[in-house]
């Protein structure tokens, strides 16, 4: 995807520091942080939106989820944490390159998601 800014990033064409990757997924912080502690997780291929991912393509989804548990504490998210996947125009999504938010670092409000 040429015009796509986190395949840019995953790519290296866009600076970034990569707080964690592996051979499926890569972290960032967020640029416009929404919480204390705002990371993205994104999935290195290229989904646009969970509808266009197939049943064998959200075990890796699954896998990310798991993964993201497991660095929680590194991540300094060992009192919990909230994860958000924007889809769409309703939920705001404004980059179209599927991706996990990893909100926390404080208490998180249920009034507005983030
Ligand atoms: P969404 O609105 O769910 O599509 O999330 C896109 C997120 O990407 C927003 O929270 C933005 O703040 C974040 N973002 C945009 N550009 C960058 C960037 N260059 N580096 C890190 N995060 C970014
Ligand atoms: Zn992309």
């Amino acid at each position: 995807m040429n015009d796509c800014l986190f395949c840019k990033i995953r790519d290296g064409e866009i600076k970034s520091e990569k707080l964690y990757e592996d051979d499926m997924m890569f972290i960032i912080k967020d640029i416009a942080p929404s919480a204390k502690i705002h990371y993205l997780a994104i999935p290195k291929v290229h989904y646009k939106l969970l509808k266009d991912m197939t049943p064998q393509d959200t075990i890796d989804l699954g896998k990310c989820f798991f993964r993201i548990a497991e660095l929680s504490d590194s991540l300094g998210l060992s009192n919990g944490f909230r994860i958000v996947i924007n889809q769409g125009e309703d939920g705001n999504q404004t980059v179209f390159h599927l991706h996990i938010h990893i909100l926390g670092g404080e208490k998180m409000s249920n009034k507005s998601v983030f």
